[in-house]
């Protein structure tokens, strides 16, 4: 049954609040915009979201590793990589009702126009707004105890500087080779302007990243490969394909590193969103730091806008950022191909997507239909009364399952009671231990998704939840 996409986001963040995905940070003190906690079940559903993707990227390959950087890194990076210059959104105040806009965001031709609005797109306000200014996202911050300018730093806005930093180390430690990708997942943060719609666009959030190095001119065809790899990751994972698109930036809409950009969209509630970018940013950020690094004895820690970085081998072919490929005997600054998507984005579309109501017993049914990867309990036990010796055979049941997978033990309420419980919150399998269950050793295994129950024998219900779990990859 559809929902309506008006209500749905309503209804979804009713749900998540009620059943436990996702709090707004601190909300006992009245909350703080654009934070979230992720509450017993959202904190299972984003690790599975992110165990996917890890599957995928690293797991599943030979050619790519893993990677933990620290959010707090060298402020020298943040200038090489050309966050201090650039990684600022313009923005417009309005003189009236003082509300705050990205200027792209209301202004969609703004970045090849110009175009800059002057009045509020608030239809009830339409007072005049300021010209642009830059606002720069980056969260500043101090390392160690004195607040002068030597010792500012930024909290990293994205995950993919510490893997370009970190590339040699990889490379001398590892046999790895190119072509071949450094993966990371970890928090990022962002002074957005206007954080909004639930946790899409946040000031805190987690990013799912993956450097692919290769080879000059194999490029473009590692770029087409990893946007087929990641359309068929959300394929996998039963997204509704017709709420996605790959939408291809056109040349003259390039940011200045990047050869092509593919984003990957999903149709939210509230309209399309990007859940990640894949772009070809060629030898763009090796480069960067290859200058970057020359300039570490000559940087004083004065402004970082004002400080110029030195470039004492413009062919940047001596560096350590360079690559000696064995099969060629010559030296190269490798391309990289980088799909970054973004965690708590997918978690939300995968939530969406899920979302449906139809009707069972004349009642309204809530269900989430997550993929059973994803779901945050696999499997609910559940004895159909508190007596008669259901509740001692339920136990040994649950605690074989609850060693292979996330599993919840149900005794209070009615049945039919608890199966809207697990339907709620996305479980997909249920197993009913009742009196047959005493007398002939077998269970009643209800799905989520069809509500079809069939009998199956008690020392099978592992192997059946876990063939339906990961035999569906
Ligand atoms: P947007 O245009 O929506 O601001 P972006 O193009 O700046 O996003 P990237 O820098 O490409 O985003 O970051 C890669 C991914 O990180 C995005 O596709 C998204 O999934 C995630 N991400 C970026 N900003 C946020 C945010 N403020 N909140 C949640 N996720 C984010």
């Amino acid at each position: 049954m559809a929902v309506e996409a008006a209500q749905l986001m309503e209804k979804l963040t009713a749900l998540a609040r009620r059943r436990g995905f996702i709090f707004q940070s601190s909300e006992l003190y009245g909350g703080i915009n654009g934070a979230w906690d992720y509450g017993p079940l959202g904190v299972e559903l984003k690790r599975n979201v992110k165990a996917a993707w890890w599957q995928q990227v690293v797991t599943d390959r030979e050619d790519v590793v893993g990677l933990d950087s620290s959010i707090l890194m060298h402020p020298l990076v943040w200038k090489a990589s050309g966050h201090v210059q650039n990684f600022a959104d313009p923005m417009v105040d309005c003189k009236k009702c003082k509300k705050r806009y990205r200027v792209d965001e209301i202004e969609p031709e703004y970045e090849t126009t110009g175009k800059v609005p002057t009045q509020c797109p608030d239809a009830k306000c339409k007072g005049e707004l300021t010209g642009a200014r830059k606002f720069n996202l980056m969260f500043e911050t101090h390392l160690g105890p004195v607040a002068d300018s030597a010792a500012k730093t930024f909290l990293r806005p994205e995950t993919a500087q510490g893997i370009f930093v970190n590339f040699q180390n990889v490379v001398n430690s590892t046999r790895i080779k190119v072509p071949f990708g450094i993966a990371q997942i970890g928090k990022s943060f962002r002074n957005e302007i206007n954080p909004r719609n639930f946790t899409f666009r946040s000031r805190e959030f987690e990013q799912m990243e993956l450097e692919f190095f290769c080879k000059p001119g194999s490029d473009d065809d590692w770029f087409k490969y990893w946007v087929e790899e990641r359309k068929k990751w959300y394929a996998g994972l039963g997204i509704k394909m017709d709420r996605l698109r790959f939408r291809e930036h056109e040349k003259e809409k390039l940011s200045h590193y990047s050869k092509a950009t593919t984003d990957v969209e999903y149709l939210f509630p509230f309209g399309w969103g990007e859940l990640e970018g894949i772009a070809n940013r060629t030898d763009f950020d090796l480069r960067a730091h290859q200058i970057g690094m020359r300039s570490v004895g000559k940087w004083r820690g004065e402004e970082l806008q004002d400080f110029k970085l030195v470039d004492e081998d413009p062919e940047h072919q001596s560096g350590k950022l360079s690559y000696f490929d064995d099969e060629e005997k010559r030296r190269y600054i490798p391309y990289v191909i980088e799909p970054s998507a973004g965690a708590d984005r997918a978690t939300l579309a995968f939530l969406c997507d899920a979302y449906d109501e139809d009707e069972a017993g004349g009642e309204v049914r809530f269900v989430l239909r997550l993929h059973p990867r994803l779901a945050p309990v696999k499997v609910a036990v559940l004895p159909l009364v508190k007596k008669d010796g259901m509740p001692e055979r339920a136990r040994p049941l649950y605690d074989a399952l609850k060693k292979r997978f996330a599993a919840v033990y149900d005794d209070s309420a009615a049945i039919g009671k608890r199966y809207r419980r697990q339907d709620e919150i996305g479980t997909p399998f249920c197993v009913t231990i009742d009196g047959d269950t005493l007398k002939d050793g077998t269970v009643t295994l209800r799905e989520r998704d069809s509500m079809k129950q069939q009998r199956i024998s008690e020392e099978s219900v592992v192997a059946f939840v876990d063939e339906r779990i990961y035999g569906m990859r």
